[in-house]
């Protein structure tokens, strides 16, 4: 048995035969040719032909998995109309009088270790993206169907998938039904092989390097996706070790299918609105298979990250009214962009910060910068004629700044009214309370919004005065804090006082051995990621507020 350890992207126990996808399956010949025209012809067919792939790819992958992750295969079609990658092709078939399979090889090598070298990691990333199209076209000069390499996937019951870094591309190719798990050489936590893994709920383990090796393809495997393990060849002791903790895994996960279509209800009647927060559209499915009411935070971010300019009106728009249309009645709250701090995008042009978390970000740009808000809110209200979306303004410290934001939602609405644009004429509009200050005046802030929602990732944060990035800090990064609790405390009471809802969105709502003490506070919405919403409605389930009230609140009572 060999133990290989790399990075676990998705919790789960997978267990099956490897198969290691290989690009260089093929054996790429270098070979003289004599009609220069024709030679190039032959590969500018073939660009043709890729690109129309690719083209189809583009709209399984919108049906599928959403505009994020379809997005990859508008990059490979650029990268494939690229001067430079064209005229690197074209230049040796020309220069060299040799066959277009072997210059689409050279150049995969020259800009693929181009790509490799640089420091930036969505750079370094591209370097995959630029073996897949070069891949797709080797196939396709070679007229090889690409189902062969497949049907080392696909013939094989529960495997488990193995490659350098699995490509968006390879992964809509593959039959799912047999695949056990992923198991790949590069890949971090947000590679695109860990991404789609979380998608498609599939156990991984990424980042496992030159450990990973093509000759153990055909052997025996599991991967342990809670400590990032890869076991080949199992001995017997490790596979009923792991056989049990994936039994009492699935056990749990059947369990709680159970509890779909069920009431989020207390042992004594009280209700509570479970939601799930979701950061891009592949997350959409996981909040209608886990049964969540609503989404609770729409981080809206993802808009704005990985690529090299603002998103357009026309591009959020779409991307909110297909989650509007695919929740039908359940509420959206899309809080409004958080970029800055650690969510950085380069054209914003930031400047550098001695303390960004406390810096220039979200609402502050927001405010400073409303053409950028404007564009925001025109989609999201547009988009909210489609279903039922609230909005919500991330990191408030004043009054001032919600009516500032309000107006101009106002005039957003406005212009929205004069174009004859339909919008939700109803849209609820919150604030996230995650700064002590908006703890402080939150009885004021309630006056101005429609509900709250409590950001204890943040409010952690700022009240503890420990930056949530800082590993050397990390052990004082302390949610359960009695001044953060307190915290919450008050902004429930505030929120009540005043007539309006009050949730928690931070990862705290997720965390069982609270839910408790929130009810008994009596918060109206929890919002978590997706895969906890049935786990918190068993809890509970199990929970008598009224047995457990006085005794919650006199040890948090100052
Ligand atoms: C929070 O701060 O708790 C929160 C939910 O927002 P984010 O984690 O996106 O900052
Ligand atoms: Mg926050």
């Amino acid at each position: 048995m060999r133990v290989l350890k790399g990075i676990g992207v998705f919790k789960g126990i997978a267990f099956g035969k490897f198969r290691m996808l290989q690009k260089s399956d093929f054996n790429i010949q270098k070979k003289a040719i004599e009609n220069l025209e024709k030679e190039i012809a032959r590969y500018r067919d073939a660009n043709e032909i890729v690109l129309k792939e690719l083209d189809k790819l583009y709209q399984k992958a919108m049906e599928t998995v959403g505009d994020d992750e379809a997005m990859i295969f508008q990059i490979h079609q650029m990268m494939l109309k690229d001067i430079d990658f064209v005229s690197c092709i074209e230049e040796t078939i020309k220069n060299e009088m040799v066959n277009a399979e072997y210059s689409v090889h050279k150049a995969c090598e020259k800009f693929s270790q181009l790509f490799s070298s640089m420091e930036d990691s969505y750079m370094k990333e591209r370097a995959s993206d630029v073996k897949d199209i070069s891949y797709k076209l080797i196939l396709t000069l070679g007229n090889v169907s690409e189902d062969n390499k497949y049907k080392k996937v696909n013939s094989n019951l529960f495997c488990i998938v193995g490659a350098d870094d699995l490509t968006p591309g390879e992964t809509l190719q593959m039959d799912k039904t047999n695949v056990r798990g992923f198991a790949t050489i590069q890949g971090s936590s947000n590679s695109h092989t860990a991404i789609l893994a979380r998608t498609m709920n599939i156990p991984a383990v990424v980042g496992l390097g030159s450990q990973l090796k093509p000759e153990y393809d055909g052997c025996e495997m599991i991967v342990d996706g809670f400590s990032g393990t890869v076991y080949i060849n199992p001995d017997i002791t490790t596979v009923k070790r792991l056989k049990k903790k994936k039994e009492l895994c699935d056990h749990q996960n059947e369990l709680l299918q159970s509890l779909k279509g069920k009431a989020n209800i207390t042992k004594d009647g009280k209700t509570v609105k479970i939601y799930a927060n979701v950061g891009s559209p592949a997350d959409l499915d996981g909040v209608i298979k886990n049964d969540a009411g609503g989404i609770g935070l729409f981080r809206s971010e993802f808009l704005y990250l990985r690529r090299n300019n603002y998103p357009s009106e026309e591009e959020q728009f779409k991307v909110y009214k297909s989650a509007a249309i695919k929740m039908k009645d359940k509420p959206i709250i899309i809080r409004t962009m958080d970029i800055g701090a650690d969510k950085k995008a380069d054209y914003f042009d930031l400047p550098c910060e001695a303390n960004p978390a406390m810096g220039y970000r979200a609402i502050r740009i927001c405010l400073d910068r409303p053409l950028i808000f404007k564009t925001q809110l025109r989609a999201i209200y547009r988009a909210s004629a489609f279903g039922k979306i609230s909005l919500m303004f991330p990191m408030i410290i004043s009054r001032e700044e919600v009516a500032r934001a309000k107006e101009i939602a106002r005039e957003v609405r406005e212009e929205l009214d004069r174009e004859n644009i339909a919008y939700d004429k109803g849209v609820k509009i919150g604030v996230m309370i995650e700064t002590p200050a908006a703890v402080m005046i939150s009885d004021e802030l309630a006056k101005e919004v429609d509900f709250f929602s409590i950001g204890t990732n943040d409010l952690t944060q700022y009240t503890l005065a420990i930056d949530r990035q800082n590993n050397k800090i990390s052990g004082m990064y302390n949610p359960y804090h009695r001044a953060v609790i307190r915290m919450i405390k008050i902004v429930i009471d505030n929120a009540h006082k005043n007539g309006i809802w009050v949730g928690i969105c931070g990862e705290l709502a997720a965390d069982e051995s609270l839910t408790g003490i929130f009810l008994a506070m009596g918060v109206d919405e929890l919002s978590m990621s997706a895969p906890f919403v049935l786990g918190i409605r068993k809890k509970m389930l199990e929970i008598d507020v009224d047995e457990i009230k006085d005794q919650i609140l006199s040890e948090i009572e100052f």
